[in-house]
């Protein structure tokens, strides 16, 4: 079967014909041909050659040895690189994640026959010609992900396949073969031998399908979060594969870290057991703070919800505002308004809309667009620096956007001077203020 390269692969046919003039073989393997044969956007380009690394690197002018004891060396060509794997096997693996050795070979079958599942052991000629010795194609139009060889062995030799097989079938819509299912619950716990960065790259990425929803109905229904090196989500009531529709929600959200602040939301996670997990699964320190802080504020209503059950105050809200920023307070509007269409929030639509419109209303977020800052503190008061600075600061940001003051110099220092009459002005600062100076 032959047919119509994508522009991606066509761009690289030279690389191969550079390879095959010198009478080695050359072929794009790989997602690279999975996705030609589905008409989806072919992201990067993957080469499988006879020829070994260094008579590949004897071939072209522009290499880097990305991984020769892999047998792969990255070609620049044109404005972009492919990897150029030499055909190998793998020997034997150790703890579940990597072969002892690699085997160069001669017969492209081999090399295809150490691949995962049988839609990524497809090869593609410069011609157009499909290589297909495992079925590949025919599964992939069946929708079904069969492993290539022995689901269990493959799974047993290496745990991250597992995790593979969920985004494929989360990713392309496929159902997978029993004998994969059957592996994937019976052999679950070799996946704690999988490095936790590993994992989160995983998970990125599943829940970057185009159905998330379902992606995660999957996920939970595997189990495999509950063996993982530091197991995740353990007291969560696990769904069935198909009970998405408390999930439905998660694709209306583009952004991937909008989906993983909307799914600890919707599984009831605290910041604290939000930030747990990201530690668990090495997020950036950054990353993991800024996902936290939308789990937080949602934590921060309801617990005023549970305390008064009318929604709650402007002033509270406003508070809340100041002291989780802008952007988590957006980014938690979005997202609550989105459950709450879904019946998922005991928050009603006009509590949602009220918050909206009181966010909006307020004329500063943030301590440094107050009209007097630290300096002018001060001088204005004779004082030498301390915690008392920032706690000023935070009191009156807070008397200017619950409007009991204009945000004006005069009146700044006016309401400062009747605080510090009231007020020990070497107080500890409280919770609010130590976010706000961060
Ligand atoms: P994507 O790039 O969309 O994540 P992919 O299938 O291209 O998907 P890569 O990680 O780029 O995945 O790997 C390229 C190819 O290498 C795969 O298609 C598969 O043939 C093989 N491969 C990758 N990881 C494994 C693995 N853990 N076990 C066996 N084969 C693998
Ligand atoms: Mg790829």
């Amino acid at each position: 079967m032959y047919l119509q390269l994508p522009t991606e692969l066509v761009k690289a046919i030279p690389v191969l014909d550079r390879l095959l003039a010198h009478g080695y073989e050359a072929v794009f393997v790989g997602g690279a041909v999975r996705d030609t044969i589905l008409g989806l956007q072919v992201s990067d380009v993957d080469i499988a050659t006879s020829a070994t690394p260094h008579q590949v690197m004897g071939v072209f002018e522009r290499v880097v040895p990305t991984g020769l004891q892999h047998g792969t060396v990255t070609v620049l060509y044109k404005q972009s690189s492919y990897e150029v794997t030499t055909y190998r096997t793998e020997g034997t693996y150790v703890d579940s994640r990597r072969p002892a050795s690699v085997q160069f070979v001669n017969r492209l079958e081999d090399d295809l026959s150490r691949r995962d599942f049988t839609m990524n052991a497809m090869a593609l000629t410069n011609e157009g010609e499909v290589l297909d010795p495992f079925f590949g194609y025919q599964h992939l139009l069946a929708k079904k992900l069969y492993a290539v060889g022995d689901p269990a062995q493959r799974f047993e030799e290496d745990a991250l396949r597992m995790l593979r097989a969920i985004r494929f079938i989360a990713c392309y819509e496929l159902q997978p073969a029993p004998s994969v299912w059957r592996a994937i619950t019976e052999h679950g716990s070799a996946i704690r031998l999988i490095a936790m960065e590993r994992v989160q790259v995983e998970l990125d990425k599943l829940l970057q399908a185009q159905k998330p929803d379902r992606a995660v109905g999957w996920l939970l229904a595997s189990r495999l979060l509950l063996h993982v090196k530091e197991p995740l989500f353990p007291d969560i009531n696990l769904p069935k594969a198909n009970a998405t529709e408390d999930l439905s929600a998660l694709a209306l959200l583009h952004c991937v870290d909008m989906r993983w602040a909307a799914l600890l939301i919707i599984m009831q996670r605290t910041k604290e057991q939000t930030l747990a997990s990201f530690r668990a699964l090495r997020f950036a320190k950054k990353r993991a703070q800024e996902i936290s802080a939308i789990v937080e504020v949602h934590e921060l209503v309801m617990d005023h919800k549970k305390r008064s059950p009318q929604h709650v105050s402007q002033k509270t809200w406003v508070t809340i505002v100041i002291s989780m920023g802008q952007a988590a307070i957006a980014n938690w509007l979005q997202i609550a308004q989105l459950l709450q269409q879904n019946n998922q929030l005991i928050l009603e639509k006009k509590e949602i809309k009220q918050y909206n419109e009181w966010f909006h209303a307020m004329p500063i977020y943030h301590m440094k667009q107050l009209d007097v800052n630290g300096n002018q503190l001060m001088a204005h008061f004779a004082k030498r620096p301390g915690a008392w600075i920032n706690n000023l600061l935070y009191y009156l940001l807070q008397a200017v956007v619950c409007h009991e003051i204009t945000n004006e110099y005069n009146e700044l220092l006016r309401y400062a001077e009747m605080w510090r009459k009231e007020v020990d002005v070497s107080e500890q600062p409280i919770r609010y203020i130590q976010k706000q100076s961060e």
